[in-house]
């Protein structure tokens, strides 16, 4: 992914978002993802998945489909504190972005 150091916290939030409304899966995740913008594969979510996990934002289950498993994750109580925190940066970050004037300066 292209400039993936600089989205990826922007992508982990939004996992974090979309985790705290209910179970996730990584296929649906990357669809998701995919119609903000974002191209990812497997091979970039799961590794961003499992971090968060073993960070205390997500926990895991798996759910067996016929013969495959799947995982699906959900916020932890850190993952909501974190995600509560951080949407009050990323509001104030859109503010400043788009309108410099309204936020006072040091
Ligand atoms: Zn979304």
């Amino acid at each position: 992914m292209e400039h993936h150091d600089l989205l990826a916290g922007l992508i982990r939030l939004h996992v974090l978002h979309h985790a705290a409304d209910g179970e996730i899966y990584g296929q649906w995740m990357i669809e998701e993802l995919g119609h903000h913008g974002y191209k990812l594969s497997p091979g970039t979510l799961y590794p961003m998945l499992h971090g968060m996990e073993r960070n205390g934002y997500l926990s895991s289950r798996k759910e067996q489909i016929g013969r495959t498993f799947r995982r699906l994750y959900r916020a932890t109580p850190l993952g909501l504190e974190a995600l509560a925190i951080a949407k009050a940066r990323v509001r104030e970050l859109v503010r400043e972005v788009h309108d410099p004037a309204s936020v006072d300066q040091p």
